[in-house]
Parts: structure tokens; C-alpha cells; sequence
């Protein structure tokens, strides 16, 4: 998956994510990355979410949108990443077999990002320069 989320100068928000799916997928699969608020959700009150790993616990916690939600409640996006992923590993006896992955961005222009599993990279472009960040990871 790549998922990618904007702010321009003027504050407004934006946001993409495409997906070639999981390996050996069933014919005819639907992933989280097409389905907005499990994949992708941007409100451009609050801010944006997008998600990478398995979709199946992405979709059934719709996480996108449980991190703009948390965002919304005044939660930053780093807290509001680990959040969405810890409920997804409360909720998946089976998280040590898969990654999860949420990055997010608010209206201030702040990141934040949280994974099941170490090995999440991810990157912030700012006024010219690209900054690569480890995503904090549960395991
Ligand atoms: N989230 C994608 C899916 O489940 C897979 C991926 O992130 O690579 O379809």
C-alpha cells in the first residue's frame, strides 16, 4: 500500500491510498485501502488517517477513521495512531501474525504514526527536505 496525506499552505488537507492487496489473495478480495474510513479518511476539520497491513483487522476496526476520531476529541496523532492499533491487537488474538499500520496528520501540520510490528517506515516532506521516520511499533 502507499497511503499519502497533504496539507497545503492554506491548512486544507488531502489525502490517497492505492494497493496492489495481499499476496495469494482470494479472487475478487476487497481490501481496506478502497473502503474510506478503513483505508483512508480525511475530514478537513480535524485531519487525515491512512492504513497499511491487513486489511481484514484494518476494515472491521475501520481504523482511518477511529484515528481522525480520536484527533477530533483533541488527541494528537501519534496517540491517536496507537490507539487505533492497539484496539485492532485487542481485538485479534492472531496480531502477532500480521502488521497494522496508521500514519496520520492534523490540522497543526503534526504526525504521528504506530505499527503491530517493527518495521514501519514512513516520511514527512516540510519545506523542502524529506524526513524519514521509524514508525513506534507494539512488539
Ligand atoms: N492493506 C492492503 C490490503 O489488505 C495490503 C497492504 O497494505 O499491503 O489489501
Amino acid at each position: 500500500t502507499i497511503g499519502m496525506l497533504c496539507i497545503d499552505s492554506k491548512g486544507d488537507i488531502s489525502g490517497a491510498c492505492t494497493t496492489s492487496g495481499l499476496s495469494y489473495k482470494m479472487n475478487g478480495r476487497v481490501g481496506d485501502s478502497p473502503i474510506i474510513g478503513s483505508g483512508l479518511f480525511l475530514d478537513n476539520e480535524v485531519g487525515g488517517a491512512v492504513a497499511t497491513g491487513m486489511g481484514e483487522a484494518i476494515m472491521k476496526n475501520v481504523s482511518s477513521f477511529l484515528v481522525v476520531e480520536l484527533m477530533r476529541q483533541g488527541k494528537p496523532p501519534q496517540e491517536s495512531c496507537e490507539i487505533a492499533i492497539k484496539r485492532i491487537i485487542a481485538g485479534s488474538p492472531n496480531h502477532k501474525d500480521f502488521q497494522a499500520a496508521v500514519i496520520a496528520v492534523n490540522k497543526k501540520g503534526e504526525v504521528g504514526s504506530y505499527c503491530i510490528q517493527e518495521g514501519f517506515s514512513y516520511m514527512k516532506y516540510h519545506g523542502g527536505k524529506n524526513v524519514n521516520f521509524s514508525s513506534d511499533f507494539y512488539l
